[in-house]
Parts: C-alpha cells; structure tokens; sequence
C-alpha cells in the first residue's frame, strides 16, 4: 500500500472508519467519486486517450447525432411544443451535447424549442462542458446540481454512462441471511477490506424478491440513488410530458454478482487501493430501474441493447452515406467506430438503453421490437 497523505481520501475514509466503524459500500463508492474536494469527479481528467476512460460520445459523432434525432422524434411526438428541457445527467466533456444539438438543428423549431439543462456535480468538469459547448456555438445552457432544480414544463433526458456512477449497497448471504457489506480499515496492514455487518439486513427491500432465495456467498447490488432518481424523473414526465433516455452497461434482469469495478488509465485497478484516484462504477440494474420508473406511473420501453437501439435508429445507413464522400483511411474509422459502438464483443451488448415516457406514449424510436 502506497503511504498516504494526510490530506488523501484514503486517511479521510480511515478516519471516518475510525470513528464510526465499517461503512457500507455505497459510502465508500460515493465519497471515492463525489468527495467535494477529493472525489475523483472533483480531481480528475476522466474521460478521453489521456484520461481513464472512453465513452461512445468519444467514439463516435454517430452516437450524440443518433440520440439528437431521438430527441427530434419524442418532441414531435410531445406535439412540438415551443419550449421544452433538455436535459443530459452528467454530461462528461459535453460532447454528447453538443453533436445531439447538431442533429436537432436539422429539424426546423426544434433547437429553438431546447432549454438545455446540465446536471453535474463536478465543478471542473462543468466548466470544460461551458468551453466546449461555447465553442459549438451553443448557447443558453445551464448547469444544476439536482434534478429538482430543472424547471417544470415538457423534458427529454438522456444519461449515458451516468447510472453506474451512482453508489451501489452490496449484501452477501450467509446461513444466517442477507449481510450487508461494509468497507473497514485495517490499521495494521494499512488497508481497506470488505467485511460483513455483524447482523443481518433489517430492510425487507434491500435484495430484490427474485434473488432472496440465491446461495450461500453470493452477492446482490442495490442502487437506492438510482431508483430514486427514476422515480423523480418518472413523476416528472407524468405531470409534464416528455422521455428519458438511459444508455449504460448493465442487465436486463436483475442478477447476483458483485460489478463494482475500478479502472484507472484504462486498465483496472484494485478497487478498495487509493480511492479518488481511480474511477469507480457498478453494473446498472435495468430491470430495478425500470420497475422503479413503473412504479412512479411512467411507462418503460425496453432495455434493448445499444448495438440494436443504433441499428434501429440508422447507424449503418449514416456511415455508409458518409463513407461515399471520404478517403480509405476515413472509411476505415467509421467502420472502426460503428464496429465498437455495435459489435456484440465491443460496447453492443452490454451496453442497454432503456427509456421512460408517459404511459399513454407508444415505444419511441428504437425501442418498437421491444414491446
Ligand atoms: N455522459 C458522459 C460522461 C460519463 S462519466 C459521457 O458519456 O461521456 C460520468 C459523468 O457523471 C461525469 O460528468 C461525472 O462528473 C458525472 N456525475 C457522476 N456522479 C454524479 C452525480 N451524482 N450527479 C451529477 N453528476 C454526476
């Protein structure tokens, strides 16, 4: 184990745990991302070649432009109102954004319609998504904290990538139940180490009906933030019309296995060394997310996987119209990116997208081989 600094988040979760005793999971995962001064979001360069990580808005304009005319149809379906929220969930570089923007400017009224929203927590990454967007040429955007902050009246959502950010509880079944698993500090070997809560969970919600039964060792994930969000977002889109657009990694069904994972300059990194220093994320449970929204009164379309939800929004008939105009070398790099965004081996299948309309809205684009 590395030393570490005073001022590192490693002595700061040693000290809680000092106090307090083991914390659970979803503490260790939401301080390790979102610690308002040493979170990872909060220090870092996450996401590009230089950073930790690439995400599909980086891969490809296809897949911002894909979602752009997504967007499109969902307005239209709304009635085209005048005004309406765009709004993305943690938009990393602003990329997506901005080439969403791009493709609904095709549509006469539509961009003009578009009050963008951003919610982040991160201040840095809030002031690259201002300069990026600004050089777009897109103006009028703001930045929020919370979902509350966003104004009411119609609301399209996309999150891409921003659900398996949200801290997750782990709990482990013994003979005895369901044990939640908690993060403890080892002050002799100088380490954090997973062990489990002395009692079993006292909350009948916390492992889902389908997986009580599961066996002995396993574990089950549970992402209280998440549902609560989709149940927020959902509320919404019943008062005010609209559509949310979730596009993450994760199951169709809710599964036993412990997802947390840590990568760090694109390779993985041990998850409970030197927190803040590595991203942290959970696979994304679609099928609690979707009965979360279902729950709240929205309908939810899907999941599909993102390989089929691009195909069925005409990926390959924009890479092939745009491969007629440009040279070898740029033929080969749309290919490239259509085969990482899509490949079944690449990001097309466990990548799902899952979306929420008012229950009286038919499945939107992409999502009619679904229902
Ligand atoms: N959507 C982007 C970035 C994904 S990385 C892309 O596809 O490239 C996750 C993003 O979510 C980052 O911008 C991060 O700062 C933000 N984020 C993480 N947790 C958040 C939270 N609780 N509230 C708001 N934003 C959050």
């Amino acid at each position: 184990m590395t030393p570490t600094a005073p001022d590192s988040l490693t002595r700061h979760l040693a000290d809680l745990i000092q106090v307090q005793g083991p914390i659970p999971v979803s503490v260790y995962m939401a301080e390790a991302l979102g610690h308002p001064d040493l979170g990872y979001y909060m220090t870092r360069e996450p996401i590009g070649r230089d950073g930790d990580f690439i995400t599909a808005p980086e891969v490809s304009q296809f897949f911002g432009e894909l979602i752009g005319i997504w967007c499109v149809d969902i307005w239209q379906r709304m009635g085209s109102p005048p005004s309406f929220c765009l709004t993305e969930l943690g938009p990393g570089k602003g990329t997506l954004m901005i080439d969403l923007v791009r493709a609904l400017s095709a549509m006469p009224g539509a961009a003009e319609a578009a009050h963008i929203h951003m919610i982040e927590t991160s201040p840095s990454l809030a002031d690259q998504q201002r300069k990026n967007l600004d050089r777009a040429g897109i103006a009028g955007a703001r930045w929020h904290q919370r979902l509350a902050d966003i104004p009411r009246g119609p609301l399209i959502v996309v999150a891409n990538e921003f659900f398996d950010a949200l801290p997750v509880r782990q709990y482990v079944r013994t003979e005895r139940g369901w044990h939640e698993r908690l993060v403890d500090w080892d002050p002799a070997a100088e380490c954090f180490r997973f062990v489990l809560a002395a009692r079993p969970a006292a909350d009948p919600e916390a492992v889902p009906q389908e997986l009580k039964h599961a066996p002995e060792d396993e574990v089950v994930e549970s992402c209280p933030a998440a549902q609560a969000l989709v149940s927020d977002l959902a509320e919404r889109l019943v008062k005010d019309d609209g559509a949310v657009l979730v596009i993450d990694y994760g199951s169709a069904e809710s599964a036993t296995g412990d997802s947390l994972q840590a990568v760090s300059g694109h390779a993985t990194h041990p998850v409970l060394d030197r927190p803040g220093e590595a991203d942290l994320t959970a696979h994304v449970d679609f099928a609690a997310l979707a009965k979360a929204g279902q729950a709240a009164g929205a309908a939810a379309h899907g999941p599909v996987t993102q390989g089929s939800f691009l195909q069925a929004l005409g990926i390959d008939l924009r890479a092939a119209a745009l491969a007629e105009h440009a040279t070898p070398a740029q033929q080969h790099d749309l290919q490239t990116a259509v085969e990482r965004l899509c490949a079944p081996e690449q990001m097309g299948e466990l990548f799902k997208v899952l979306a929420f309309t008012r229950a009286d809205h038919l499945p939107p684009a992409g999502f009619e081989a679904a229902s």
